[in-house]
């Protein structure tokens, strides 16, 4: 774009460039014919003086007929001899000099020209025969210069024009030359060049030039540029300006998309706050400026307690006017100083400066929940917000921008195990609590990179609880000092620190090469949301499946609606590689979510498995043994395979075989338990049933 506009500029300044350069070249060669001295001419001799300006000027003359019959009327006024001369009275031409001279006009120069006029034009006056050629002079006259022409014949016809403004005029149009002016041939230095009638002269005249007549030159190079030149220029313009235009036009799409690009990166679009990349600057920027002043501020996390589940329930456009509306009540409570940012869906950061204690903190917090007491319109419903709020002080807390946000967030996790709806402040327990959460991390990386994890299978049992037909893959991590750790105390770490890709790629694997051991039993992995959102996730699993030489048709995947939600489109588009390749897939906690129901009709899942929290409470409420009910029902008129989980009795058993649940999983049955005890439990199942029990195991699904 930048190229177009200097190319434009560059466009027109070498045209200019070009355009002086050629009319000086032009006017170069035509230096002369800038004056003609007139001494004493002969009307033919004006013809040759006209012929040799043509000549000398290069000015799209006329033609030579015009510029005779202008010549002509300069001689005889419109006629050739006979007519009519200008001069009042039809005087000849030596009773208007004598008439001039009586009136005192000064005729010094006048007699030579009457004689030489007389000699031709008075004729019979002479020995000599009357001249063939109309004669003409100049006369000076009292001051006034005349040219007197007079015509041949026998009559003398003579006519007299005043060289004035009139006759110069006409004369230049004539010869095509810039105005001609005029001045006595004593007062004007000789051009150069010029053209020196006299040595063209034929007839006896009087000594000097009487007059010069003078014009600048119209030299050629200033006609083109005004011309041709003005015309180019013009064109030159109107391309550059088209240009400029354009490039205009191109620099504020730049400069817009630009702007667009900076906001998206710095800035939340919903609510045109900081993000939390640019949130991260602000706060390395205020932890540098506090350390110098040495003075105090606070970071505060607020998270809208729920908002994933109001977001389901009203939809995003109402979540969208509840972000808004939660940030405009908390910015109206914030200092000039304070900053605030969004730094994920429902979490908000605030830089509260120029504190003096923990109590600042504290009356802003309380604020912040009295204001959002206040509901929130949201078009047809109200809301009351709800947060959890945790604090931490800088130097207090941290000694580092990193350490601040880590003991921010803890406060802030506090807050919500506390039960929400509060703020907490950061405390040096929590601070150990970090340093414990760090070196757990690091011993989880190491386990997971030294391949020292351990994978144990629960069964899942035919509806009569008889035979296996799929193993369920549940990872464990041997800690040195705490035992077997479950996963729920590592998983959610492994997706926080990055590790939930290489631990999910390991559980896969391992699964695959232990799955081979039994064959006719489907193997079920579990998959984690981040995992499943990995690029290529769909080429990871071909590949691993391959490598293990593992049927893709007996592998199960067991996802939860947080693989869903994220991004609909493209979990679909993943989900459906997936079933290309054989493999089946698993709604997995079936009944937890929100909107279940939704993604049931969408996506094209082979089974369900309804939450074991629905057995937990059916002994409590009948409401549960309905719903339970009503969900198994739904997966079999969807045409799934209906597994139920979690159970731990005899009568939970009978009511889910009686429901119509295909699958039971539980420890009823068995806990997860390694592989070597699935192999004895295979082998006394076969010992047991025969050898069709696999065969109608998997009939079942
Ligand atoms: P989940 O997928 O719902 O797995 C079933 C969990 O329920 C297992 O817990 C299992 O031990 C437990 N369970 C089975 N039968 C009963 C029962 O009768 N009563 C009770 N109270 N619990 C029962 P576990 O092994 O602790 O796994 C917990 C969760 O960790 C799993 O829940 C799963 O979401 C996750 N997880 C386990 N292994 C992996 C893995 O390899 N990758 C991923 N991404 N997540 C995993
Ligand atoms: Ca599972
Ligand atoms: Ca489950």
């Amino acid at each position: 774009m930048l190229a177009a506009g200097q190319l434009a500029l560059a466009l027109v300044m070498l045209t200019t460039m070009a355009l002086v350069a050629y009319r000086f070249e032009l006017n170069r060669a035509q230096r002369t014919a800038e004056q003609i001295r007139v001494e004493h001419v002969m009307v033919s001799e004006l013809v040759g003086m006209r012929a040799r300006l043509q000549h000398d000027l290069i000015t799209g003359t006329d033609s030579k007929a015009r510029h005779e019959s202008g010549l002509r009327i300069i001689g005889m006024d419109k006629g050739e001899a006979g007519a009519t001369p200008v001069w009042p009275g039809h005087q000849s031409f030596a009773e208007i000099v004598d008439n001039l001279a009586g009136q005192g006009w000064d005729n010094s120069d006048t007699a030579d020209v009457t004689g030489s006029i007389s000699g031709t034009a008075a004729g019979g006056g002479g020995s000599q025969p009357a001249a063939a050629t109309p004669a003409m002079g100049v006369l000076s006259l009292g001051g006034a210069t005349y040219v007197a022409v007079a015509a041949r014949g026998t009559t003398p016809a003579v006519a007299l024009k005043p060289i004035d403004s009139r006759l110069l005029g006409w004369l230049s149009r004539t010869a095509g030359v810039a105005p001609i002016k005029m001045s006595n041939a004593s007062q004007v230095p000789p051009a150069a060049a010029h053209v020196d009638l006299s040595q063209q002269a034929a007839v006896t005249r009087p000594q000097g030039p009487h007059l010069v007549l003078q014009w600048h030159p119209q030299r050629p190079g200033d006609l083109m540029l005004i011309r041709d030149g003005l015309i180019l220029m013009g064109i030159t313009i109107l391309i550059a300006m088209i240009m400029i235009a354009y490039l205009h036009g191109a620099m504020k799409k730049l400069r817009a998309s630009e702007a667009q690009a900076q906001r998206l990166a710095g800035f939340d679009k919903l609510t045109d706050l900081p993000n939390r990349s640019q949130f991260g600057q602000l706060l390395a920027l205020e932890t540098a400026r506090s350390r110098r002043a040495q003075s105090s501020f606070a970071l505060l996390y607020v998270d809208i307690d729920r908002f994933k589940e109001i977001n389901d329930a009203c939809g995003q456009e109402a979540g969208d006017k509840l972000i808004q509306g939660t940030v405009s009540r908390i910015a109206s409570l914030l200092q000039p100083g304070d900053r605030l940012a969004r730094i994920d869906g429902d979490e908000f950061a605030i830089l509260q400066t120029e504190i003096a204690s923990a109590r600042d903190c504290e009356i802003l917090a309380t604020k912040i929940h009295a204001c959002l007491r206040q509901p929130i319109d949201l078009g047809n419903l109200e809301i009351r917000v709800r947060v959890s709020i945790g604090i931490a002080m800088f130097p207090a807390d941290a000694a580092t921008d990193e350490e601040l946000t880590q003991a921010a967030s803890s406060a802030l996790a506090l807050a919500k195990k506390e039960g929400r709806d509060r703020f907490v402040f950061f405390e040096k327990m929590l601070g150990d609590d970090m340093r414990a959460r760090r070196t757990r991390e690091d011993e989880l990386r190491k386990a997971i990179e030294s391949g020292n994890l351990l994978v144990h299978y629960q069964p899942i049992m035919t509806a009569d609880g008889l035979r296996l037909s799929c193993v369920e893959a549940l990872v464990r991590w041997p800690h040195p000092l705490g035992g077997l750790v479950p996963p729920d105390e590592f998983i959610a770490l492994a997706e926080d620190r990055g590790l939930i890709l290489p631990l999910g790629e390991f559980v896969l694997r391992q699964a695959c090469r232990d799955g081979r051991r039994w064959p006719g039993v489907r193997v079920a992995v579990n998959v984690s949301p981040i995992q499943f959102r990995q690029k290529d996730f769909a080429k990871i699993v071909e590949r691993v499946l391959s490598e293990e030489n593992f049927d893709p048709t007996r592998l199960e995947l067991e996802l939860t609606e947080g693989v869903v939600i994220a991004d609909a489109d493209e979990a679909e588009a993943i989900m459906f590689d997936l079933r290309g390749q054989g493999i089946r897939l698993a709604l997995d906690d079936f009944g937890m979510g929100y909107s279940s129901l939704v993604y049931l009709r969408r996506f094209a899942f082979d089974k369900i498995k309804i939450d074991k929290s629905f057995l937990e409470s059916m002994e409590a409420t009948g409401e549960s043994a309905i719903i339970l009910h009503s969900l198994i029902h739904l997966g079999r008129a969807l045409g799934l395979t209906v597994t139920a989980e979690g159970i731990e009795t005899p009568e939970q058993h009978r009511f889910l075989q009686a429901a119509g649940a295909h699958e039971l999983q539980g420890f009823l049955f068995s806990r997860p338990v390694p592989r070597e005890q699935i192999d004895r439990m295979l082998a006394a199942q076969r010992t047991y049933d025969g050898p069709d029990s696999l065969a109608n195991s998997r009939s079942v699904a």
